[in-house]
């Protein structure tokens, strides 16, 4: 009988991009770039935010001011707005998943780097606000490093040859287009988590795209894999949301057996923000009735492909009434998977888990 064929380590290094992968910059940029452009008389217009994911600070101010038609050459506008965002990034929280990725591959000995089309100076003092994160990377390069940023491969080649590595042996974990076709052109394997949602059609020439951190799997790629899933739920820091229950889309998911008592989604932008879409689970409590266990789903429900995104707990027990308008409570304490169009499938998996 032939032996079994050992295990090719394939991936021997990580590069990791910064803004939108490790750190949520997106919301900083709307807290600096809205006020600006309300001032100047236009109109923010939050559909625009995508565009400047993945480009240098200097080709992002140019989109700003072409969209916006604002009178200013790129050098003043970015000599008025640097000083805003360097004041912010004390205030920009890791992405979900962010240290547990760090942690998990300092424990693990893999060498990582950081490769972003931010400059060197705003890598270092954005870092420098995340405890353990500058010490942890191996190698730091910033698009005013090189001759030509994402999506260029210079930044990549440059990180690996730092590293001293093959960039065949490296695998690059990337939230934008740029940063996608930088990793390919650089000969590296690269893993899409799109920031903007609904985009993933974009990504088509990424190895594999994930949802978040969260769902990363490193032992695809021949690197060790977390040990902290348990029995397909993950543990997260507990986290809390409630309010009254309101109307949803009257989808007729009670005839599918689900009903989900909806939060309004618009009333925690700022909390969802901190969480990735998914389906998580944990404690229900309402007001005049008791604590339930719960599932739920949060995000654009691609089943039904929503345009805004909802929050939809599922209490596991049988209500006799519903009960729209009471006070509902949740506490969130693991995640199980992203939306997908199949929806059904882990809710009832649930139910038998759960026993309910
Ligand atoms: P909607 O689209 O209005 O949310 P659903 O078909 O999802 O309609 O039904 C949700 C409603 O059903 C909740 O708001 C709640 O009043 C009621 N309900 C009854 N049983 C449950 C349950 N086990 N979990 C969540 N909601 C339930
Ligand atoms: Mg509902």
């Amino acid at each position: 009988m032939a032996a079994p064929k050992p295990i090719t380590r394939l991936i021997s290094h990580v590069i990791l991009d910064l803004d939108g992968t490790l750190l949520n910059t997106d919301c900083i940029v709307s807290q600096v770039l809205k006020p600006f452009i309300v001032k100047n008389g236009k109109k923010w217009d939050s559909k625009k935010a995508h565009k400047f994911v993945g480009k240098t600070p200097y080709e992002a101010a140019a989109v700003v001011l072409e969209d916006y038609g604002l009178p200013y050459s790129t050098e003043e506008f970015l000599s008025l707005i640097n000083p805003m965002f360097s004041e912010q990034w004390g205030n920009i929280k890791a992405l979900p998943g962010a240290n547990r990725l760090i942690k998990h591959l300092k424990s693990s000995r893999v060498p990582a780097a950081l490769a972003s089309n931010s400059s060197r100076s705003n890598i270092e003092s954005k870092i420098s606000c995340q405890q353990g994160w500058k010490e942890y990377f191996s190698a730091i390069v910033g698009a005013d490093e090189v001759e030509s940023g994402k999506p260029s491969p210079d930044i990549f080649l440059e990180a690996a040859k730092r590293m001293n590595a093959d960039p065949s042996n490296c695998l690059v974990i990337e939230d934008s287009v740029p940063g996608v076709t930088a990793g390919k052109a650089a000969g590296m394997h690269v893993i899409a988590v799109p920031s903007v949602p609904k985009r993933t059609d974009e990504f088509s020439s990424a190895d594999e795209i994930i949802n978040s951190l969260l769902d990363l799997r490193p032992e695809k790629w021949g690197l060790p894999p977390f040990n902290d899933w348990i029995e397909g739920t993950l543990p997260i820091d507990p986290w809390f949301i409630g309010g009254p229950v309101i109307k949803g889309f009257g989808r007729g998911s009670k005839v599918l057996g689900i009903p989900t008592a909806n939060l309004a989604a618009e009333n925690f932008s700022d909390i969802l923000s901190d969480h990735t879409s998914g389906v998580y689970f944990g404690w229900a409590g309402l007001s005049k009735r008791g604590i339930y266990k719960m599932v739920m789903s949060i995000g654009w429900n691609p089943y039904f492909d929503n345009t805004e995104k909802t929050i939809e707990p599922w209490l596991l027990h049988g209500f006799d009434e519903d009960f729209y308008g009471e006070e509902l409570r949740l506490v969130i304490v693991g995640y199980i998977r992203p939306e997908v169009t199949e929806n059904q499938t882990t809710f009832l998996l649930a139910k038998k888990r759960f026993c309910f």
